[in-house]
Order: C-alpha cells, then sequence, then structure tokens
C-alpha cells in the first residue's frame, strides 16, 4: 500500500502538488536571491509543469498578501503575549515597526509559499496524466505501410 505523503508536509518542503515528491524549486535555499524563484520547466519525478501556463503565477500576488497578513496577525499574538499594546506608549509603533521588519525578511520566504500554494489550488494529488509526458507525435499514415 503507497503511502501518500501529507498536504501541509508537501506544502511545508515545498514539493510537486501532484507527486508531493518532486521539489517545486531548483535551489533548496532562497540564496543567491537572484535564483530564488527558479523552478524547473516539469516535476522531476512526475513530468508535471511548474508553471502550467506563462504567467500562470501573475496571480500569486494575492496569494503572498494573504500570507503577509497571517503572518502579521501571528507576530500581533505574540507580541500582545510577551508585550502587549497600550496606546498610552509607543509600544503600537513599536509593533508596527517590527512587524514590518518581520515581514520584509519572510518576504523571499512568502513569496515562495505563495507559489506552493497557488500550484496547490489547481494542482491535485495524482491528477497529471502520465500520458501528458509524451510529445504528441502525429500518427504515421498506417495504411500505406503494407
Ligand atoms: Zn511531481
Amino acid at each position: 500500500m503507497a503511502q501518500v505523503p501529507s498536504l501541509l508536509g508537501s506544502i511545508i518542503g515545498m514539493k510537486c502538488p501532484n507527486c508531493r515528491k518532486g521539489k517545486m524549486y531548483t535551489n533548496p535555499s532562497i540564496f543567491p536571491l537572484k535564483k530564488m524563484m527558479d523552478m524547473p520547466e516539469r516535476c522531476t519525478e512526475c513530468g508535471q509543469k511548474m508553471e502550467i501556463e506563462p504567467g500562470f503565477y501573475y496571480g500569486t500576488g494575492y496569494v503572498s498578501y494573504g500570507l503577509s497578513i497571517a503572518l502579521t496577525v501571528f507576530n500581533l499574538i505574540w507580541y500582545l503575549i510577551f508585550f502587549g499594546i497600550s496606546f498610552k506608549d509607543n509600544s503600537l509603533f513599536w509593533f508596527i515597526g517590527i512587524n514590518v521588519g518581520i515581514v520584509l525578511i519572510f518576504q523571499p520566504l512568502l513569496m515562495r509559499y505563495s507559489r506552493v500554494i497557488y500550484l496547490n489550488m489547481f494542482v491535485k494529488y495524482g491528477s497529471h496524466d502520465q500520458q501528458e509526458e509524451a510529445p504528441v507525435v502525429p500518427e504515421p499514415d498506417s495504411g500505406t505501410q503494407h
């Protein structure tokens, strides 16, 4: 019985949504930043196209925006727990500054994850047709061969 890798694990590991084995990014690290978003054309494990169509990832701006908001909420929670926010001092401004800094530092990672999440929204596990891998070769005219 083949074990299906978990969706969450494959997203965190930035794996191909179709086979959850192949890596979505060429570089394991975000450094060098220039090559941070480099993706193989197809999954090395199953042949799933990483960019389904040209400009496919233009919509990821919304996803990374959503992730930035989620990170802000997360920061707000731990900041409230450890420091608290009061309108009587500068703590609100400290929080805003710290939050902007954290969101900026994590931006490369958020950009990567937004693509992973985005591709996962369109490609379900095991949905890739293996035949898609082979280039479509026109059938030779078999009628004249015999
Ligand atoms: Zn794959």
